[in-house]
């Protein structure tokens, strides 16, 4: 067979047979399925031999880069040593065991507990559980509410879709878990109108007092929040939004969840975006980074506070998965958290490739489509607007976004678009003359596109 026969091939069984996450069918079978066969380092390959600089890091999670052996032998090593057992029922494994210790030492001081899960939106259904399992057992059974932000995503399981505060989601029954209420989002750029992004970090964060007033403090269990929005299109917010949110957390003693599914490991600079907005949860989520995507895996990191009483006043808690804390996916995270320390990945990013990336993106500043350039360490967003002055969006919001997005496909480099927004979040492993290569195609996309 040559490569076109095999595409074809590949694409017909899929069309046929395969349901697609997030995709619209229709656009798909016109289009033809790209087949991704392939990986090494920062580029991916499809089945027709072509080659994309991968600017996604697949879905925001190969953070050390495709193609690293060490992390198939750990796989395979455990596999062939205990390939499963559960840490159900007064067992554990090993490298479960061992990854609890490495996470307590690498995740912010205070989060030394973890519980297991497969997935982001696996360990925000826990976390849900574990906010009101919490307040049962100290007492206060009523409350239940969890606050959270328009455009933000925490997953697509019932409990995760209801966190986020995607409409589109919500509206295909993703809004089915009671008592969870959406604020407004810190997006200065789109929303921000003629304040300053200080006055309107201060202004959005005070929503959630409004509302915990609105509800009344005793009904509110928790407000969850990406430190920085990822799939709602890389909002960075204010400097002021995450002070006077914890302000108000402390003020109404309310739990603090940082969604740290794409922050988490290395992402902004930091081990996690926690450190970088000086954020103190009592709940973390995490997970893609944590195995640079190599095996599915995810954790809650619990802090003492909750910690406590749901170890020592809870009895069982009875929650928990078939492949919570899976042998192989917990040996692979430990191996990939190894070479994120051995390699300083993390600091490469706060000290040397998280600037070059900025100064490089910066550049794109000047064309016509391009509204700003906004970063923290390796993660990016620029929003493309009809009016750069008065930071006009288009009236039809998501179609130049969508343009682009294709654009960059054929210049052969992955960006997405969340709405009109393109964003970047590459491997952490990319080189100086990567990023080059990613700001020249990505240029070239957009000429395409003006
Ligand atoms: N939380 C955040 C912040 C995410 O970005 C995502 C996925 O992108 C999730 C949760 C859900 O993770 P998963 O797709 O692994 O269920």
């Amino acid at each position: 067979m040559n490569n076109f026969d095999k595409t074809a091939y590949w694409q017909d069984i899929d069309q046929a047979h395969h349901i697609h996450p997030f995709t619209d069918t229709a656009d798909l079978n016109n289009r033809g399925t790209r087949v991704i066969t392939s990986a090494k380092g920062v580029f991916i390959e499809d089945s027709n031999g072509k080659r994309y600089l991968d600017g996604m890091a697949g879905l925001w999670c190969v953070n050390i880069g495709y193609g690293r052996k060490e992390l198939a032998e750990a796989a395979y090593k455990q596999m062939l040593e205990l390939p499963y057992y559960n840490n159900f029922f007064q067992c554990a494994n090993t490298p479960a065991i061992e990854l609890s210790k490495v996470l307590a030492e690498i995740t912010p001081e205070g989060l030394n507990h973890v519980f297991y899960a497969n997935s982001g939106s696996e360990a925000n259904d826990t976390v849900v559980r574990m906010v009101h399992q919490y307040w049962n057992l100290k007492g206060k059974p009523e409350r239940t509410h969890i606050i959270s932000r328009k455009n933000a995503y925490h997953g697509s399981t019932v409990a995760g879709a209801s966190l986020g505060g995607m409409s589109g989601m919500h509206a295909q029954g993703g809004s089915l878990l009671r008592d969870v209420v959406h604020i407004d989002q810190p997006y200065w750029y789109g929303e921000g109108g003629d304040h300053t992004p200080e006055e309107f970090g201060l202004l959005t964060a005070r929503k959630l007092e409004e509302k915990i007033e609105e509800l009344g403090a005793d009904r509110v269990g928790a407000f969850i929040g990406e430190p920085i929005q990822g799939a709602g299109g890389v909002i960075i917010p204010p400097s002021t939004y995450w002070p006077e949110i914890q302000r108000i957390c402390k003020k109404y003693d309310i739990l603090l969840i940082a969604d740290e599914v794409i922050c988490g490991f290395g992402r902004t600079g930091n081990w996690f975006g926690s450190e970088t907005f000086d954020i103190k949860p009592d709940l973390m989520p995490m997970a893609k980074g944590m195995s640079s995507g190599y095996l599915p895996i995810s954790a809650v990191m619990v802090g003492e506070r909750v910690a406590d009483v749901l170890i020592n006043q809870c009895g069982e808690f009875t929650h928990g998965f078939t492949y919570s804390g899976h042998p192989a996916a917990a040996a692979v995270a430990l191996e990939n958290i190894r070479i994120m320390r051995d390699e300083k990945m993390v600091e490469r990013v706060r000290d040397d490739i998280g600037p070059y990336f900025r100064k490089q993106l910066d550049t794109l500043k000047d064309h016509p489509l391009a509204g700003a350039v906004e970063t923290v360490g390796l993660i990016a967003g620029m929003p493309l607007v009809d009016d750069k002055k008065t930071r006009k969006a288009f009236d039809k919001p998501g179609t130049v976004g969508t343009i682009c997005r294709d654009a960059c496909v054929a210049n052969g480099v992955i960006s997405r678009a969340c709405g009109d927004r393109m964003v970047l979040s590459p491997p952490l492993c990319i080189t100086h003359d990567e990023v080059d290569e990613l700001v020249k195609r990505l240029r070239a996309a957009l000429d395409d596109t003006a």
